[in-house]
């Protein structure tokens, strides 16, 4: 959770508090025992200020349902000081036995496309709003993102990408905070936070629908476009 949703919350809680106890604070024990949990938890990291260290003190997570099912924690990989960072959605089957976002079909795909564009994935960062396998591949669910989310923000500060380019819906709603569409989303360029951020389909949805090929095409010329101009 990043500091707006936590400011949303907690107005939310005072507001349903005044509306329940008028000036009396009425606070459940197990909720305060879970902030300062939360609070402790990332006062362990939020410090740190290098990608390898943050990988070592968050490899071990447990803080959703989904760190007690994986095989190995994924927690992204390629440049440290990328301009360009990709996010995708979660670990595959794939990811989860090797530890590495991207590699199944999907990730060969991923390849292919960056290479189109003259990238390779050394020179990019790869990662993923969640960092352990949702079973069966389903879509991971709000409170496994709420949960994640601050790690992948902390690798955003910390990679400092010039571009991002969000590869799906998920990734894209996530960061976007909308519930807009993929197909609104794509073909233009938002701002994050002062970072340019484009939207792209999955690469497991096009080996599906190969139909979007063309539009991933158009979306990575512009990724192209924007990443040279941020050069000169
Ligand atoms: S998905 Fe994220 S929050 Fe959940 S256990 Fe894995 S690393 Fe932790």
């Amino acid at each position: 959770m990043n500091f707006e949703e936590y400011q949303h919350r907690i107005e939310q809680f005072l507001k349903n508090e005044i509306e329940l106890y008028g000036d009396e604070l009425v606070l459940p024990r197990d909720a305060v025992q879970a902030l300062f949990d939360v609070h402790e938890s990332q006062a362990d990291w939020q410090s740190i200020g290098d990608l390898a260290q943050f990988h070592s003190a968050i490899k071990d997570c447990l803080k959703c349902p989904l760190g007690g099912n994986r095989i190995k924690f994924v927690f992204g990989s390629g440049n440290p000081a990328a301009e360009i960072m990709l996010i995708g959605e979660a670990p595959g089957a794939d990811e989860d036995r090797q530890g590495l976002p991207f590699v199944g079909k999907a990730g060969q795909l991923l390849d292919k496309i960056l290479a189109a564009i003259q990238l390779d994935r050394n020179e990019v960062y790869i990662g993923n709003i969640i960092k352990c396998r949702p079973p069966q591949n389903r879509d991971p669910l709000p409170q496994e993102i709420e949960a994640c989310l601050p790690y992948l923000h902390k690798q955003i500060e910390l990679v400092d990408p010039t571009i991002i380019l969000c590869l799906g819906r998920i990734a894209a709603q996530t960061l976007l905070r909308t519930t807009e569409s993929l197909g609104r989303l794509r073909s233009k360029v938002h701002d994050y936070f002062g970072r340019k951020l484009i939207v792209t389909y999955h690469p497991a949805a096009l080996l599906r629908y190969p139909q979007y090929k063309r539009d991933t095409w158009e979306d990575v010329q512009l990724l192209q476009r924007i990443y040279i101009e941020s050069k000169k």
